[in-house]
């Protein structure tokens, strides 16, 4: 770890003592600084570089592991202050840092405003304000998953999504280091996933955190929490363990929702009891992305993505098996579905149901799909056999969609 320094910064926030713990790589021609703390942390970073020997005018690049305010809020200040600074992130962070697009975290306070009673309400304004203030700054430079970076002995990119969709930690193998970002935190001493309560998707949390451990990682640095004191391998497990055995006592085990490598293993009765047409299904999954859905080792549902045209993918499959139905595993495959398109830089995301189908027209609707047009007929045209579903002839076919 001799080229990375941990630049612990203590301050008050909101009355309560805080600790962030950006990190610093160096080499002879690279002095990389990993995410950049709250707005106003400039000099919180100079002086904290400085008791490590290390003088931030010799930056040369700003690599952010995801857009939380507590991440990039001095990235456009770093910028203006050091104009030569590469700044770079995951390519589906890079839209958020600009930007471009609104904020994730500012999405998610916004629509959750209305439900919070009178006191909360007011900090939760307040927190609004605050994350609107933050200020965007060009990414110069997207990376992706399983990426090499060259510098200060090597940097692998790994894609560990949870905490935030675009969220990435970095590995340094030569020292078998594990810059994680907010992957994990560190929390009276023991791993955890950090806030829970407002990690946007928490099966993909604990998948990176069971992705981490095929890495050799002596060296784990938290944002939260710094350097981990222990057996790294053991937390990890022992982290999973915890969340796997918490949701399977509310009786919902732990679902893991993962893409197939092959067609081949694709659940094809499941396929079928979304589609009758085995020889469609069979023609589809060859050309699209499947992805299953596990409850321990059984298969519980199943989704299928096809690109049709430059720019949109078509949700052309969702099932879910029988004996698991109205548990809201359809909802989470759906929405695991649209945040696949949106991953795989699709513009729109479209999806078709028959006329008859009630509850998936309800579910669609939800998950942020509008109707978009209704093709007469097409299971008359396109299916040889007559199909009946809550006492009515499926014949036409409501097509939806959705901009990413
Ligand atoms: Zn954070």
């Amino acid at each position: 770890m001799n080229n990375c320094h941990l630049l612990e910064i203590s301050f008050d926030y909101n009355g309560q003592k805080q600790v962030i713990t950006p990190v610093i790589l160096q080499d002879e021609n690279e002095t990389i600084l990993v995410d950049c703390g709250y707005p106003d942390f400039v000099t919180f970073l100079k002086d904290a570089a400085f008791s490590k020997g290390v003088n931030l005018d010799s930056i040369t690049k700003i690599i952010i592991t995801h857009h939380d305010m507590d991440h990039i809020g001095s990235l456009a200040a770093l910028k203006r202050e050091y104009p030569q600074i590469e700044i770079i992130s995951y390519e589906f962070e890079a839209p958020y840092i600009e930007g471009v697009e609104k904020s994730l975290r500012l999405q998610q306070a916004e629509s959750t405003l209305d439900e919070l009673p009178g006191e909360e309400k007011e900090n939760a304004r307040q927190f609004i304000h605050f994350l609107k203030s933050i200020e965007p700054a060009k990414v110069d430079r997207t990376v992706s998953d399983n990426e090499e970076l060259p510098w200060c002995g090597g940097i692998k990119i790994l894609h560990t999504p949870g905490h935030m969709p675009g969220h990435i930690s970095l590995y340094l193998p030569a020292s078998k280091t594990l810059i994680a970002g907010d992957a994990v935190v560190i929390e009276t001493g023991k791993l955890e996933i950090a806030n829970p309560q407002f990690t946007f998707d928490m099966e993909a949390a604990l998948s990176s955190v069971q992705l981490l451990l095929d890495y050799d990682i002596k060296n784990l640095i938290c944002y939260h929490g710094g350097l981990f004191q222990g057996n790294v391998k053991e937390a990890l497990i022992e982290l999973v363990h915890s969340y796997r055995s918490k949701s399977s006592s509310v009786k919902e085990k732990a679902m893991q929702i993962r893409q197939l490598d092959n067609h081949k293993q694709a659940p094809l009765d499941l396929l079928l009891l979304a589609d009758p047409s085995q020889q469609l299904v069979e023609e589809y999954i060859k050309r699209g992305k499947c992805f299953a859905a596990y409850s321990g080792e059984n298969v519980v549902g199943v989704y299928v993505l096809l690109p049709t045209r430059p720019d949109t993918i078509e949700l052309v499959n969702v099932a879910v098996a029988v004996d698991h139905q109205g548990k809201g595993i359809g909802k989470q495959l759906v929405n695991h579905a649209v945040r696949q398109a949106q991953l795989l830089g699709f513009k729109t995301i479209e999806v078709g149901t028959g006329n008859s189908s009630v509850a998936q027209l309800a579910l669609y609707q939800k998950c942020g799909f509008r109707i978009t047009g209704v093709d007469k007929d097409f299971f008359i045209r396109h299916y040889t056999e007559e199909i009946f579903e809550n006492g009515m002839q499926v014949v036409d076919m409501i097509r939806l969609s959705q901009d990413l």
